[in-house]
């Protein structure tokens, strides 16, 4: 059993990420646009309208995965307990995993992991990796989450039973659009690489094929 560590650190590239969304958005709109003709010329069927319905959900979900990236200068940054986020995340994700014979539990919350960041892009951070990790346990199992403190860095630890990664899928990780999923955006992972840089942190990721992943994110504890 070889075991797997990847640091991920200084990811995408602005130009990178602008040429992704501009082909990922293109072809959903040149779909939408071609059957718009068909209207015009009145050989619409109904089930074009459920074409076109999805096409448009496509692109809204696109747009608001990446909303929270947001503008570093127009967003709040104050101090939050990273704990007191975890669990409040814990707690919301688990209302959805019940159905999924998932449970969520969080461990080792010690008082005073302080961070600065813009609480509503760190919770999202949180959200997309308890979702993959949810998503990868298609039989159930348990997802584990923890916050500690270790010197000047509060580690947010996520760690699921889920089916893993191989190497290949490791190595992509993180590159927008990219995902393994019939109905993945592929941005989830991108936005949480990007806003946890964003604030001076990075995240690890060690996984293993059908035993599971550890999504580790360290961010430097907020001065008191
Ligand atoms: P999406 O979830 O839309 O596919 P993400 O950026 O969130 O996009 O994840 C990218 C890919 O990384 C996923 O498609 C999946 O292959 C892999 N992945 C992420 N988290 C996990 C996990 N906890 N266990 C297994 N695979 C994962
Ligand atoms: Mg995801």
């Amino acid at each position: 059993h070889q075991q797997l560590t990847i640091k991920t650190e200084k990811l995408s590239l602005a130009g990178q990420l602008a040429a992704s969304i501009a082909h990922e958005v293109r072809n959903p709109l040149t779909s939408i646009k071609g059957f718009m003709k068909l209207a015009r010329e009145d050989v619409m069927h109904d089930s074009y309208y459920t074409i076109i319905e999805e096409e448009i959900d496509r692109i809204e979900t696109i747009a608001s995965e990446l909303l929270v990236l947001g503008k570093p200068i127009s967003i709040e940054v104050g101090v939050h307990d990273a704990g007191k986020m975890v669990r409040d995340v814990c707690v919301l994700m688990q209302s959805q995993a019940v159905m999924r014979k998932i449970d969520i539990q969080f461990q080792d919350i010690e008082p005073a992991c302080f961070i600065s960041c813009n609480a509503g892009q760190m919770k999202q951070v949180f959200i997309n990796l308890i979702k993959n990790a949810t998503e990868a346990m298609e039989n159930g199992g348990v997802i584990r989450a923890s916050v500690r403190l270790y010197e000047d860095k509060v580690h947010v630890k996520i760690e699921d039973e889920g089916k893993g990664m191989p190497e290949h899928v490791l190595k992509k990780i993180g590159e927008p659009f990219y995902s393994t999923k019939e109905d993945g955006t592929g941005l989830g992972l991108m936005v949480c690489f990007n806003i946890v840089e964003q604030y001076g942190g990075t995240i690890e990721v060690k996984s293993e094929v059908n035993e599971g992943t550890v999504f580790t994110i360290q961010l430097p504890v907020a001065p008191c």
